[in-house]
């Protein structure tokens, strides 16, 4: 095995980076020392910690056309496009570091009758050190929904970026100590799979895994040797329905994005439209001029860049092949729109709902667009797939009752990956999407545990939990509790009200 990693620019072909590879040994090294930083971190106050955290915001914040340049060279895409992902990150690292305290600190809960004797508090408590394993397409937005929530929950990180994007991670890293010299806090390891996998072994306390279906769950397999808990964060085939009263102009415009911004290389990107009967036409008219409109390349003018990962040249052309072979139509694009590294947009029309273009990811600048007689066969085709990460409704009445109906961890209603740039909300899925929530009140829960405590101020009335209890103190017990929820009525006549269930 190598002990060097490259880094290549994928639009060229040329080394951007060499580095050194981190074998488990390294990792577990990386780990110890955050293991030390960690202790002290979780001594620090809320206050304290959103200091820090907003210095190396004002860093990030103040270099990110720097940041922009790496992320441009390794992944490919536009630089306007990596400026945005790294100035939502920043978003979501204040919100973070200046929400911590409210979400997690202590606060006091009612005890309860029954034990009215203690006062009763829970507060979350940082799990110590966070192992971080991220992909390559949005190298800043994605690993920081986990590393920005662990560091202000009062965790340390290490992170091992994609093999794709190391030089971005190592950035990252370097970033932090400038603002924190001698600190362990975040520390990137470098490597493939292996030092993933070293990841999942060493002594961390959590593992945040974003990366696909296949990957997270050897990352799972491997986390399970030492009971080690995952966050996991994986792949998606996200829906759009448009309504038969949508605005089809904007439904248009937002599938364009959500399809073909960063060449389709996004977990929550549009990869299926279902569109209602009386509106289908006049939708893929929009659609497909806009699609005639972008391009891909690595010209300024150029609207996304390559296809960052080599290998999916191929998944994408078997998905086109395949939905093509089954009787579907390319209304833009098809076989002739990839090349050897850039893929020009494809929009696809009828195709089967059992072509692969429909149930796999495709993880590139290609949407396929199905016509529905309404909005109920619309909800059964988009939830007809194993993954459930992101989706979005095009509807002017029923966008959000739509939005229900959709088995998926966020929706966006009349606009397109809108949730992601809301620090309030959480972002995961379920199913082969993965579990667990980075961003949000749930996103800094996760990298913590509750510590729940009872504390009595006086002696109780009833002594429960002693072998001097007697048969008089069974009879009051008996009594209260009856008391208390003995008046369900089992053989009630009200009828169960389920006008919300279809
Ligand atoms: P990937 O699964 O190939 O790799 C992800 C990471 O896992 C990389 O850092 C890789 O080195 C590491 N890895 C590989 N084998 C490992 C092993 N055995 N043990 C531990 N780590 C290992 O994914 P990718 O190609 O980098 O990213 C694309 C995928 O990520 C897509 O499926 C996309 O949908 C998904 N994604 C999901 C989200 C989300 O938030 N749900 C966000 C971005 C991307």
């Amino acid at each position: 095995m190598t002990d060097k990693l490259e880094s290549l620019n994928p639009a060229t072909g040329d080394v951007v980076g060499v580095y050194a590879i981190d074998d488990a040994a390294s990792v577990d090294a990386a780990v110890a020392r955050a293991r030390h930083t960690a202790s002290w971190w979780a001594r620090g106050t809320f206050a304290e910690r959103a200091h820090v955290l907003d210095q190396w915001k004002g860093v990030l914040t103040r270099r990110m056309a720097q940041l922009a340049d790496v992320v441009h060279q390794e992944t490919g895409k536009p630089h306007g496009d990596a400026m945005l992902e790294i100035g939502l990150a920043i978003e979501h690292l204040s919100w973070a570091a200046h929400h911590a305290e409210k979400v997690l600190g202590r606060r006091r809960v009612s005890s309860g009758l029954l034990l009215a004797n203690n006062a009763a508090s829970v507060e979350y408590l940082p799990l110590g050190v966070i192992g971080v394993i991220g992909p390559w397409n949005y190298p800043v937005f994605t690993p920081m929904g986990s590393i920005a929530y662990a560091l202000a929950a009062g965790n340390a990180v290490v992170y091992k970026p994609s093999e794709l994007t190391t030089g971005v991670g190592v950035w990252l890293a370097d970033s932090l100590s400038e603002v924190l010299p001698g600190q362990a806090l975040l520390q990137t390891v470098v490597g493939y799979g292996e030092t993933g996998a070293a990841l999942c072994r060493a002594d961390v306390d959590k593992l945040a895994f974003t990366g696909s279906t296949a990957t997270g769950k050897k990352v799972m397999a491997t986390c399970a040797e030492n009971l080690t808990p995952v966050l996991i964060e994986a792949g998606g085939k996200d829906a759009l329905l448009v309504d038969e009263d949508a605005d089809v102009v904007a439904a248009a415009d937002a599938a364009a994005w959500g399809a073909f911004s960063n060449a389709g290389q996004t977990c929550i990107g549009v990869e299926r439209v279902y569109v209602h009967d009386r509106v289908h036409d006049r939708f893929v008219a929009e659609l497909t001029r806009r699609a005639r409109e972008v391009h891909a390349g690595d010209d300024l003018q150029a609207h996304f860049g390559p296809m960052t990962l080599p290998s999916q040249v191929d998944v994408v052309r078997r998905h086109i092949d395949d939905a093509l072979t089954r009787g579907g139509t390319a209304a833009v694009g098809g076989p002739d729109a990839v090349g050897d590294r850039f893929i020009q947009p494809t929009v696809l029309t009828d195709v089967p709902e059992d072509s692969s273009a429909i149930t796999e990811e495709t993880f590139g600048p290609t949407v396929t667009v199905n016509r529905v007689r309404d909005m109920d066969e619309a909800v059964e085709l988009a939830n007809a797939t194993s993954y459930g990460l992101g989706s979005t409704v095009f509807s002017k009445k029923h966008g959000a009752e739509l939005a229900r109906r959709l088995r998926s961890g966020m929706t966006a209603v009349n606009a397109v990956i809108s949730f992601a740039g809301i620090p309030s909300l959480p972002f995961g899925g379920v199913g082969d999407s993965g579990f667990g929530r980075i961003h949000g009140p749930d996103g800094l829960k996760e990298f913590t545990y509750a510590k729940a405590v009872a504390r009595q101020r006086m002696k109780p009335l009833l002594a429960l939990t002693t072998f001097e209890r007697d048969t008089k103190t069974d009879a009051s017990f008996a009594a209260i509790i009856t008391a208390l929820h003995g008046r369900a009525n089992q053989f009630s006549k009200r009828p169960l009200n389920l006008r919300g269930a279809r």
